[in-house]
């Protein structure tokens, strides 16, 4: 083959497809603009993706009532879904680490997350995804793992086996990740009193395996970070004069969803580690949505970052919540381009991105607010084939 790259159109996607060759991934490219992500690096990867109309969405069986980002319930969709497998990441990591070798650093330093529209720990691939990162990081940046920097483990609890799996592993690789972050709410939808009561079990099977991390008795990727706190419990409730919708009102017949933080503490951290008692330590600068440090009334020795939130008037939550003035709280409001790294088929990443309240959300606002530019619209236009990449790493 004369050239180092072949652009293919495809009609149904209307994509060009680059070929990324193993000799020539600096030129191929600097000429179709990859390179220019070092302006805006990206933050996320999803690991479970879906095309619909012309847009990427993250895939999640959670099916949260208000999730933020949107993700698409799999059984909602028959578009086909596209997964991150290892082989693909590591080589897109590959492409990564010879860019950055030569200043190009299209991933971010600061903040990264192969989750925005899944839940992480119930994907097969996750502690190899994990470790993939890990690995890219400490050769790329000396750092220590995937934990050193912001990197945190999102999520929501579920009795799925792998999920299970997923979280007693990687506990037991905690420079892989940087905080972990247990959602509090209830925006699972449970058809019977059966799965509810599943759900509770697992509540109760979660706190007892994070312990060790209640403790603060975790290794950190980051040496001054060990044996400090690591686990936020995120507590999110409608927030003051808003109310769920009809329709979501109950969790179950009878029971109707909390909407005070107190409700939330009450269901599902009370009985399983005891009450949430404030103390005075000092709230790391960069956790901006932390109000206070607390230690759990039935664990000695604990302490915890408590972060009460409400819903962001993004993706799903605009319906599950009744409100008709649900502006943005100007304090949270500032938009922020973020470029997010979806897999398209085995072999095959796109680039696509969104304009999110801030740095910290995976809520999408309106592109009015700001001109897309004109690198990224083209960037979007190509669909990245690593193959030549992936086969070469298998030889
Ligand atoms: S909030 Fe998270 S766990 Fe829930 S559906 Fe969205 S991505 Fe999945």
């Amino acid at each position: 083959m004369q050239n180092q790259y072949l652009i293919l159109t495809d009609s149904l996607r209307e994509k060009k497809k680059l070929i990324i060759q193993k000799n020539d991934i600096i030129n191929s490219l600097q000429e179709f603009g990859l390179t220019n992500l070092t302006k805006v690096p990206v933050c996320s990867i999803e690991n479970l993706a879906v095309n619909i109309d012309n847009t990427w969405r993250g895939v999640c069986a959670r099916k949260c009532i208000g999730c933020s980002s949107g993700a698409v319930d799999p059984s909602k969709t028959k578009q086909q879904i596209h997964e991150l497998n290892p082989n693909l990441l590591k080589s897109l990591l590959e492409v990564a680490k010879v860019l950055a070798n030569e200043g190009y650093h299209i991933l971010s330093k600061n903040r990264f997350s192969l989750f925005d529209g899944s839940n992480e720990l119930e994907n097969q691939h996750c502690l190899e995804l994990r470790a993939l990162m890990s690995t890219y990081y400490e050769d790329t940046y000396g750092l220590n793992g995937f934990g050193a920097i912001s990197s945190d483990l999102v999520f929501h609890i579920t009795p799925h086996k792998t999920f299970k799996h997923n979280l007693s592993a990687l506990l037991e690789r905690p420079e892989w990740f940087d905080n972990i972050c247990v959602a509090i709410d209830e925006q699972t939808p449970f058809n019977s009193e059966y799965e509810y009561q599943k759900y509770l079990d697992t509540v109760e099977w979660v706190w007892k395996e994070l312990l060790p991390a209640l403790c603060c008795e975790l290794e950190h990727a980051k040496s001054e970070k060990s044996f400090t706190p690591r686990v936020i419990i995120n507590f999110l409730i409608p927030g003051s004069g808003r109310f769920f919708n009809e329709k979501y009102k109950e969790l179950l017949p009878g029971i109707e969803r909390a909407k005070t933080y107190k409700e939330l503490e009450q269901r599902y951290v009370e009985p399983y580690v005891g009450s949430i008692q404030r103390v005075q330590d000092n709230i790391p600068n960069h956790h901006v949505f932390t109000n206070f440090v607390a230690k759990l009334s039935k664990v000695k020795g604990s302490r915890v970052y408590i972060s009460y939130s409400e819903f962001e008037p993004v993706g799903r939550a605009r319906s599950l919540i009744n409100s008709n003035s649900w502006d943005y709280p100007n304090l949270y409001l500032q938009p922020t381009i973020k470029t997010k790294i979806y897999p398209s088929d085995k072999h095959s990443f796109v680039v696509q991105s969104c304009l999110s309240p801030n740095c910290y959300s995976n809520g999408e606002l309106s592109w009015e607010l700001c001109n897309k530019p004109e690198w990224l619209k083209s960037i979007e236009t190509i669909e990245f084939n690593l193959e030549n990449i992936i086969e070469a790493s298998s030889d």
